[in-house]
């Protein structure tokens, strides 16, 4: 073994020693994780603590060290053979450790790697190992579906429903690029136009941005309450005193805002209360402001609706947002329709029921059993601790990981059988006349989301999506949630008296694990939980695998399945799982950016002889721009200020495609869904 030639100071010297060993050098102490070690475990979980035996040794090479059994002439100029750092991720193949080639006398087989769901995480994670061309793996997937909370289904009457509303953005070029292998062209460009209801009116988002639109008295309480907390005059002088993220609320937009949006809001989406949860995870997905420009926009009358790095969003053409993790299938041995063949990578209908640390074993409810070597899990972490893992587990993991909080999720679809009456993208709900915090007009997303086809723009079918939370702090009566849905809908003008004739379907998913709850505490229980569990070949990574809601979207879980297996096969550091998003330091760096001119109307269109989105933007593939009024201020105080709209930026001329452009024009970056003020 080519290994055993280096001695352990010689290997440390070098930057490199052994996987899955424990080792004291002087006083360091170092727990080698993967095949490689290649850096700080604990600094990329953003952890606090350091448990004993984990790795804290700095900065390692990049690259294994040099073969010495290698002749010379054979191995590039610096450090031996490339390191796998330097291998772009996209590409074919990629460099293999030799830990882990087949095949050459004397070399380790390829180590088995078994994958537990085929959500986007695990199916990220089987791509990238057959991208590498590494073979001994298996995903086991305890539905008969792929796709886990991404996946999408079609309803009898035809229209096609999201578990939630799910907008693809992305932070990473392999998440692009895997999306533009998979899918080609076959995808529309939205652009985003997300508003708020509240006082019988729509407030362009973000709420804090449009103050100007709300009624007299309430937007002088949250004007007042803003320059108050920013003056330091609040209760919580500091957002840097805030001890969680109800007292950075209070900090940072003041108690008008709270009182009458951010508090109320994030109780329905998050379903505890502010105070519950801490303040890390805010990062991009809160719009903060100063109150100069709150000021501004209120006395000026000006319009800041673009906040976000998101926009603009790609959305499947046809299925949904499942249809892209769907065509994972095919590349990992499933039929095109997603049945499982005898040589498929993926095992659908297999639910893991126990995990023996020990023996390295895993039990399935139908009685099988498989092992492994490394195991890559996406199930939920408390769970996975409290009942799947069998041998000598400390109580402490099981007690830890039980503290974990999360919410679960109603989703209702309701389809109806009408023309669109809207351009709206999705809204937000704070107030208690409603279940839902969140609707999608979903069908706006693609012409093809309805029975009928939609490309033409007068399909007499749309597709409402509301999202209500439900926590043991926030209990909701399943049984009458879709008729509490159908009401909310009308308490929110969505749905005139009368159109409830029109409802034509009503789709109802239960989500137990929707979204995993930022509490106060949870930094520190990730800190502990997770090296131990790698400690012991477990690698518990995705939404509800690694629980930071910051890290948890399409885009992070599938490169966290990426990276995992980056690491395991190529000893890469992985960097999303330790993403730290800084929270807008003051609330004084809100991103800007410039919305269309003709971003559509808040109030219900007028559809008579007006193309719709679809119809107004297939021309040629370029994208075009549609008409729709504006509301304009609505404050006693500024009635008739004039209105200082987001200038239209032309969009380059694109070569046509099958892609549609729906929507309006604007420009602005893809990026994270701002999701209001939490959610995804
Ligand atoms: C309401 C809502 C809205 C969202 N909106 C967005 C959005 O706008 N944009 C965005 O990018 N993302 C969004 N997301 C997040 C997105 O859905 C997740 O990032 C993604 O689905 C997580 O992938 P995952 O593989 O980590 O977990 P999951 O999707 O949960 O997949 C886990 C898989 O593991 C399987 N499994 C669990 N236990 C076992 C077992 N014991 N044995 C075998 N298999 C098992 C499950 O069946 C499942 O298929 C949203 C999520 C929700 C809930």
């Amino acid at each position: 073994m080519v290994w055993s030639k280096w001695e352990r100071r010689e290997l440390l010297q070098a930057g490199w020693v052994r996987a899955g060993e424990v080792w004291a050098a002087d006083n360091l102490c170092i727990y080698v994780q993967p095949l490689y070690v290649t850096g700080p475990c604990l600094t990329m979980l953003g952890a606090t603590r350091c448990p004993p035996h984990f790795l804290h040794f700095g900065e390692f090479k990049d690259t294994p060290p040099p073969d010495p059994a290698m002749p010379q002439a054979n191995r590039p100029a610096s450090t031996g053979f490339d390191g796998p750092r330097n291998q772009p991720h996209g590409g074919e193949g990629g460099a293999r450790t030799e830990l882990t080639q087949q095949g050459s006398e004397g070399l380790r087989p390829e180590p088995r790697i078994v994958i537990i769901g085929a959500g986007p995480t695990g199916l990220g994670a089987g791509y990238r190992l057959k991208e590498l061309g590494y073979t001994n793996f298996t995903i086991y997937e305890a539905k008969p579906f792929i796709g886990g909370l991404s996946h999408s289904f079609r309803d009898d009457v035809g229209f096609t429903w999201d578990i939630g509303g799910h907008v693809m953005f992305s932070h990473y070029k392999y998440y692009d690029q895997c999306f533009e292998k998979l899918m080609g062209d076959e995808f529309t460009l939205n652009d985003r136009e997300s508003w708020v209801r509240i006082a019988e009116r729509w407030v362009p988002y973000p709420f804090q941005n449009n103050i100007r639109y709300l009624p007299a008295q309430m937007a002088y309480e949250c004007m007042s309450g803003l320059i108050r907390a920013q003056l330091g005059k609040g209760e919580i002088k500091s957002h840097h005193d805030a001890k969680n993220f109800g007292e950075f609320i209070d900090a940072v937009f003041g108690d008008g805002l709270a009182k009458h949006f951010m508090r109320p809001y994030n109780f329905k989406v998050w379903a505890y209360p502010p105070e519950m949860m801490n303040k890390h995870w805010i990062g991009e997905r809160v719009a903060v402001i100063d109150y100069e420009r709150a000021l501004k926009n209120l006395v000026l009358g000006s319009d800041d609706y673009g906040w976000g790095p998101n926009n603009r969003f790609k959305f499947p053409l046809k299925g949904g947002t499942g249809e892209f993790y769907r065509r994972f299938g095919p590349v990992l041995g499933l039929t095109t329709d997603g049945r499982e063949t005898p040589t498929s990578s993926i095992k659908l209908n297999k639910r893991v029921q126990a995990i023996d640390v020990n023996g390295k074993s895993i039990a399935f409810t139908d009685g099988t059993t498989t092992t492994y070597d490394h195991l890559i899990t996406t199930q939920p972490l408390d769970i996975l601790c409290n009942h799947t893992l069998r041998g000598e587990i400390p109580q402490w993991l099981k007690d830890e990981s039980a503290r974990l909080l999360h919410s679960g999720g109603h989703m209702v679809g309701i389809g109806l059988k009408r023309k669109c009456p809207s351009t709206k993208s999705w809204m937000y709900f704070p107030e208690d006349n409603c279940p839902f915090y969140r609707v999608t007009y979903l069908s706006n997303y693609s012409p093809f989301m309805t029975p009928a086809d939609n490309t033409r723009g007068d399909a007499p079918f749309y597709s409402l999506l509301c999202e209500t939370s439900v926590s043991s702090h926030k209990p909701e009566d399943a049984a009458t949630i879709i008729e509490r849905t159908i009401t909310g809908l009308e308490h929110a003008g969505l749905l005139e008296p009368g159109e409830r004739e029109d409802i034509v379907s009503t789709w109802h998913y239960y989500a137990d694990y929707s979204y995993p709850t930022p509490s106060v505490d949870r930094d520190d229980i990730l800190a502990n939980v997770i090296p131990w569990l790698e400690q012991h070949g477990i690698y518990s990574r995705g939404r509800f695998g690694m629980w930071k809601y910051e890290v948890a979207n399409t885009d992070h879980t599938l490169m966290q399945g990426v990276e995992c297996v980056n690491r395991l096969v190529l000893g890469e550091k992985e960097t999303t799982i330790g993403v730290v998003y800084k929270i807008t330091e003051d609330g004084r760096h809100a991103a800007i950016h410039e919305r269309s001119s003709v971003a559509g109307s808040g109030e219900k269109r007028d559809i008579a002889g007006k193309p719709t989105p679809a119809a107004a933007s297939v021309v040629n593939g370029t994208s075009a721009s549609h008409g729709g009024k504006q509301p304009g201020p609505e404050s006693g105080l500024l009635q008739g200020a004039p209105s200082a709209r987001g200038s239209h930026t032309p969009q380059t001329p694109r070569k046509p495609l099958t892609t549609r452009i729906i929507g309006d024009n604007g420009a602005a970056e893809i990026g994270e869904e701002e999701a209001g003020v939490g959610g995804d």
